[in-house]
């Protein structure tokens, strides 16, 4: 049997089915799915991405049974649509679409009213009974083969737009605002004038047969998966170049045959914040495109749909509840109303901001369409995206302030929540410049509205702000995907590119000037506005909200307690003295990695008096000056973790951190200072700073190097928190020590600082008349000791990854400069992620499993750990699920985030 090639949809049947998405493409799979549940989606065919690898593959040629199969297919539409492709009397015209695995919007090519020519727009008058129409529908299909299959598309922003020009030429000329405003005989005129244009510019005539139009448009959509926007944007979102795309030809229904039509845009609910209802953009007498384009802003579905096509409004809103019931999420949809009668062309899973992801999953577990462990899916909250909730968010007082003093300046749709405040830019180019400059440079692209070309620029700004365009304008869309704040459809905004300014309600401001946007009301203030914590912050850390004022906080401990059911890695979190409120508002179930060294940076006078000492006894002198700090700082930490376990890291950077040449000759007094409370000369101290000095000190003196040259920084660390924790046991709190060891190299360096710690535990137990449960570990974080692990687990009790060290170490990449190349290796597809963002699982992971499997070989209940950035990542958290770990570490905002990943994986594995 010849290989199936082609999928039709047509008469409440579908050869394919939603589960068919890698074989038939997103919007193929579904339109086969909604056929299969009933809806009313007009008839066509899918032909599978397989053509597409098979075009690339053999120098973008079919594969020979395509011709009849597709042949085959489109009589099948003629038959259940009634009419004829290409017909004198009773023409039927189709559109073709692309459709990928996952929606890329805006990237790649679709073109309407296919088989239109000078004598089907003669039978179309006929039929409809309305010439403007036919009319219209030619001119928009020349216009778009014209621009996606004869190339005259523009691809900058600089080349010219022939047939817009054109369009605008005639509009001017008729003295009319909008297409839809130019009679039979102007669009007759512009189908003469836009044939010559394509003449001229490709030297090619507009190709009159049907069958011809139809093939070159599905040429055009296999050759649009290689355009350079669409290879940009699978880079950006890691969808692979093999994937290929499907092609959809679909029979033509109209949105632009009178009033009584229309064409939209919808979400079955709100996915900026995620208020339920049916909600969108609707154009009456207007045609596909027209109303993402951003050219008449759209009407809302949920304001006055209900009135112009009140039972069209009821169907839609029907079909949006068989919708999420049938697919249990909430979908983005595409429809046309054609005289009264509602038509879907398009669904899938809605995307929308981590805000709207968390309401929406909560909603729909609470209205009984999922179960908790659905709700909990990767697919519905990227864990990353529980970001969003913690963001700050606008000061209420901060607003009414700038609204008395006259500085709100517009307001748009809302469409990203969040508060963002930053410098107008115009040009996504520019955006990207300065961003190069600056990575802290905080930027608001203000467009007219955005185009696929703009991705770059948005991807930098802290926020987007258009002029034109409704909810389900490339600019909401886009921004929703990357969780960006963001207002669209601003209407009373005046964006002049040339002169460089926006202007709204009597303000202007020019590129550069500050500007605040309000993603959750759609405000646009001029200047900056104070910002204050989210809700979940003011609830959990402030305590400046009871949490059953905040609708937010509610939902998201709703959330958090089903995560909490089932995840089975805990999460800790790294914290000084400091932090521990934070980390314990955010449920943390110890703390992972204290770093003592932070700790000094409050005492950094004896601090340096102890790196200044040249005898011990000088060393040890200073020691005893910060004896009692550290102690004080362990109390503070162990009193906010109580009985929850807390690592300590016993000093690991290399001292030149804490005093360099730079320190002494930026504080002039400092040297004499140190040298009066050491009792050395200036001389020595600068000759002590001389000695420090390292070339490569991340490879150099540090970690338990320092602790083993100077046994008695270890014994003093030592000291401060077993007397802090033995204090605090007779106190009555049950403290849990880990003391941890870090670079360890050597199961000997280990002994070294093990012996210290222990006999000095045992003598201030003796000292205090109590004993302490703790215990010793040590850091992995060089590939030595992820290779000897079975040797160390003999000293060590618990393990814990440093994958920032272990990252540098294995691959030999410093942390401090891999930033020259590393760009340029991801563009060029040398390496997928940033290792240090995400665990390198395949080098480093490995490392990590060796040392997992050795070290409990060794100590069965060896306890483990990790504690680098990569702690609060979620496919770095999913990781060490996996590989079996017991708790992952991360910094306190990152808790929830690490809860969910962990959750996810546990239900997923
Ligand atoms: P994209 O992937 O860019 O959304 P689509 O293939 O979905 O492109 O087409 C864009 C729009 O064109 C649709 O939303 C719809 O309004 C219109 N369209 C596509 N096919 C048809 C059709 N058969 N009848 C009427 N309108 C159509
Ligand atoms: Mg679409
Ligand atoms: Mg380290």
């Amino acid at each position: 049997m010849a290989t199936k090639y082609v999928y039709s949809f047509s008469g409440g049947k579908g050869e394919g089915n939603g589960k068919m998405k890698a074989e038939l493409g997103g919007k193929g799979a579904n339109l086969a799915e909604m056929c299969n549940i009933g809806l009313p989606v007009p008839a066509g065919f899918t032909i599978g991405t397989e053509v597409c690898n098979y075009y690339y593959a053999n120098d973008r040629k079919y594969p020979p049974e395509l011709k009849a199969q597709v042949e085959a297919a489109l009589k099948e539409v003629e038959k259940v649509m009634g009419g004829e492709f290409g017909s004198k009397t009773n023409p039927l015209l189709f559109s073709c679409r692309s459709g990928a695995r996952e929606s890329m919007p805006g990237m790649m090519d679709t073109v309407l009213n296919i088989g239109m020519n000078d004598e089907t727009v003669i039978s179309l008058a006929k039929k409809s009974g309305d010439e403007r129409f036919a009319w219209d529908s030619y001119r928009r299909f020349i216009q778009m083969y014209g621009d996606v299959v004869m190339g005259l598309k523009p691809q900058t922003k600089t080349d010219p737009d022939h047939f817009e020009e054109l369009l605008e030429h005639k509009r001017e000329k008729a003295g009319v605002k909008f297409d839809n405003e130019l009679t039979a005989e102007q669009l007759k005129e512009l189908v003469a004038e836009y044939k010559a244009v394509i003449k001229k510019h490709t030297g090619s005539e507009f190709p009159t047969d049907p069958m011809e139009q139809v093939w070159g448009c599905i040429g055009a959509v296999f050759s649009s998966w290689m355009n350079d926007r669409a290879i940009v944007y699978r880079r950006m979102y890691n969808i692979p170049h093999e994937w290929g795309t499907a092609v959809n030809v679909q029979a033509m229904v109209f949105g632009n045959l009178g009033d009584g039509c229309a064409t939209g845009v919808g979400l079955t609910r709100d996915c900026a914040v995620g208020t339920p209802g049916f909600c969108g953009d609707y154009l009456i007498n207007a045609q596909g495109e027209d109303v993402v384009a951003g050219i008449r802003t759209p009407l809302r579905i949920e304001e006055t749909l209900g009135k112009d096509m009140p039972k069209a409004h009821a169907e839609l809103d029907e079909i949006g509840k068989k919708l999420e019931k049938h697919f249990k999420e909430v979908q983005d949809v595409e429809f046309t109303i054609q005289e009264g009668r509602v038509w879907m062309l398009q669904t899938r899973n809605a995307k929308r901001t981590g805000f709207a992801a968390v309401r929406i999953a909560v909603d729909l577990v609470n209205e009984g369409l999922i179960t908790e462990k659905e709700a909990l899916q990767k697919r519905r909250i990227p864990a990353d995206d529980l970001n969003q909730l913690l963001q700050p968010i606008f000061d209420t007082e901060a607003k009414k302030k700038a609204t008395k003093e006259n500085r709100a300046i517009a307001k748009g749709i809302n469409a990203g929540p969040g508060a963002a405040t930053g410098q107008i830019v115009f040009h996504a180019s520019d955006a990207e410049a300065l961003y190069n400059k600056d990575n802290n440079v905080q930027l608001i692209l203000v467009r007219k509205e955005t185009s696929p070309e703009d991705l770059r620029g948005m991807k930098v700004a802290k926020g987007i702000l258009t002029a034109f365009g409704g909810a389900s304008s490339h600019a909401a869309l886009v921004s929703r995907q990357m969780g960006k704040v963001c207002i669209v459809g601003c209407g009373s905004l005046v964006v002049d590119y040339d002169k460089g300014t926006i202007s709204s309600g009597g303000t202007t401001l020019k590129e550069g000037d500050w500007i605040s946007i309000d993603g959750f009301t759609g405000e646009v203030f001029s200047g900056k506005v104070e910002t204050k914590p989210s809700e979940i912050v003011q609830v959990l850390v402030q305590k400046t909200m009871k949490p059953e004022e905040s609708e937010t906080y509610t939902r998201y401990a709703q959330l958090m307690g089903w995560v909490d059911k089932y995840r089975k890695l805990k999460v800790r979190a790294n914290a000084e003295q400091d932090e521990a409120h934070l980390a314990d508002a955010f449920g943390c179930e110890g703390v992972g990695l204290c770093r003592t060294e932070h700790m000094f940076f409050s005492k950094i006078q004896e601090f340096r008096e102890m790196i200044v000492s040249e005898t011990k006894e000088q060393r040890e002198k200073a020691l005893a000056k910060l004896l009692p700090f550290q102690r004080a700082d362990f109390t503070t930490l162990f009193k906010a973790l109580g009985s929850r376990p807390v690592t300590i890291r016993l000093l690991d950077p290399p001292l030149h951190e804490f005093l360099s040449e730079h320190h002494l000759h930026d504080d002039d007094g400092l040297a004499d200072r140190l040298s009066k409370a050491v009792g050395i000369s200036k001389e020595t101290v600068e000759r002590r700073v001389e000695e420090l000095k390292e070339t490569n000190p991340m490879l150099g003196f540090r970690g338990c190097r320092l602790g083993i040259v100077f046994a008695e920084i270890t014994a003093m660390q030592a000291r401060a928190i077993f007397e802090a924790a033995a204090d605090l046991k007779k106190q009555g709190v049950d403290v849990h020590p880990e003391v941890m060891v870090p670079l360890v190299g050597f199961k000997t360096e280990l002994d070294h600082q093990t012996k210290i710690i222990r006999d000095t535990a045992e003598k201030v137990f003796a000292e205090k008349g109590v004993k302490v449960d703790y215990q010793v570990g040590t850091m992995i974080e060089i590939p030595r000791a992820a290779l000897t692990a079975g040797e160390i687990a003999k000293t060590a009790e618990f393990f814990s990854f440093g994958t920032n060290d272990l990252t540098q170490t294995t691959l030999g990449m410093s942390r401090d400069d891999y930033g020259s190349f590393i760009p340029l290796y991801r563009e060029n597809d040398v390496i997928g992620d940033d290792p240090f963002q995400k665990i390198d699982q395949t080098g480093v992971g490995r490392l990590m499993e060796i040392a997992c499997k050795d070290g409990r070989a060794t100590r069965e209940k060896l306890k483990l750990g990790i504690c680098g950035e990569h702690g609060g990542e979620p496919s770095s958290v999913m990781f060490c699920h996996k590989l079996g770990l017991d708790y992952v570490s991360c910094s306190p905002f990152r808790i929830p985030i690490a809860k969910l990943a962990a959750a996810q994986q546990a239900l997923e594995s």
